[in-house]
């Protein structure tokens, strides 16, 4: 066969989060084909919603991760601008940006075109410089010219295990904590009582509470986090509820993101994620954009 003729092997791209997804986009622009692999049934990562239905029959999307975010970064402007411009983001009057009608209308715009595996987690890297392997959990394999890992770090940690990461490039990695989160999120019916329409929204219960809560079984959690808002009885407290979810986040936000923007472990594989770029007083949203492009401009040139 000529050589000439053999399609290119695609960039892997591993979770389609904000920092995967801007990093399929660079890679897009430049003409690169991508494959994306996502363990969860939707794309967006931290930026997640649930519908619930209200008193009004019908469903409302509640924002269960990130409700908005801070655009510091210049050179995200015009990122941010054309999808202002696309009526996918919206300015609040205190200048953070959301997206509508919920958080995941973003990472749902910047995922049109690619080929995202939605429901398949990676479970496994392995190759060499050139031909990269993952196989995931529904048996399927799939060869790349290179690897991008997008998930928070004790994640990509576990893929990198048959890699042989540098002992240093782990410790490293290794370094980087992330504070837990919880958000409770409550629809309530037109006969709730003073107390159960307290519980309406979406509400964070904060990093201690989370913790606790990520070590209960889920009927015992949602409990729990009802109690943490003040309800004396929960299972009262539900009766006048119409759609009640707990959202529990291991991985909510990074304590003290590291200074670079990416790092490459391997020939053509690299770990990006908002757990980089911690020295530019940026928010997590804007770290992983930004660091999901670093990542890609790491393997296509500048
Ligand atoms: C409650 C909450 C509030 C927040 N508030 C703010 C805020 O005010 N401002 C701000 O800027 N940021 C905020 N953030 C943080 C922000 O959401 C994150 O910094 C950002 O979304 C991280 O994007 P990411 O792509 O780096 O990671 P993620 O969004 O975590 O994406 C990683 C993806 O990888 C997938 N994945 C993991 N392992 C695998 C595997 N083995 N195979 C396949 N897929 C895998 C995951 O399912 C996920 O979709 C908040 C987050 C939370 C949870």
């Amino acid at each position: 066969m000529n050589p000439h003729s053999a399609p290119r092997l695609p960039v892997l791209i591993i979770g389609a989060g904000l920092s995967g997804l801007a990093a399929a986009r660079e890679l897009g622009s430049r003409n690169s084909s991508v494959v994306i692999f996502e363990k969860a049934r939707g794309v967006g990562g931290r930026l997640a919603s649930r519908r619930l239905t209200d008193r009004s029959g019908s469903e409302r999307s509640l924002d269960s991760g990130c409700t908005d975010f801070a655009a510091r970064a210049p050179e995200l402007g015009e990122f941010w601008s054309s999808e202002r411009e696309a009526r996918v983001l919206e300015s609040g009057e205190d200048g953070r940006l959301r997206a509508v009608p919920a958080m995941t209308a973003l990472p749902k715009k910047l995922a049109r075109g690619f080929d995202v595996r939605l429901g398949d987690r990676v479970l496994k890297l392995t190759g060499s410089a050139g031909a990269w392997t993952l196989s995931t959990e529904t048996g399927h394999t799939v060869t790349g010219r290179a690897v991008i890992l997008s998930c928070p770090l004790p994640q990509s940690l576990g893929l990198l295990e048959s890699l042989l990461l540098g002992a240093a490039d782990r410790t490293h990695l290794e370094s980087v904590r992330y504070l837990p989160e919880a958000v409770l999120l409550a629809t309530a019916s037109a006969q709730a009582t003073p107390e159960q329409a307290a519980l309406e929204g979406a509400h964070r219960l904060g990093a201690e509470t989370a913790e606790r809560l990520l070590a209960l079984d889920e009927e015992s959690a949602l409990h729990a986090a009802l109690r943490a808002r003040g309800a004396q009885d929960p299972q009262a407290a539900m009766s006048g509820l119409l759609g009640v979810r707990l959202q529990r986040w291991r991985y909510s936000q990074v304590v003290a993101p590291l200074p670079e923007s990416h790092l490459v472990v391997a020939p053509g594989v690299v770990v990006c994620g908002d757990a980089f770029l911690g020295d530019r007083g940026l928010e997590g949203v804007e770290r992983a954009v930004l660091s999901g492009q670093a990542a890609a401009r790491a393997l296509s040139g500048p």
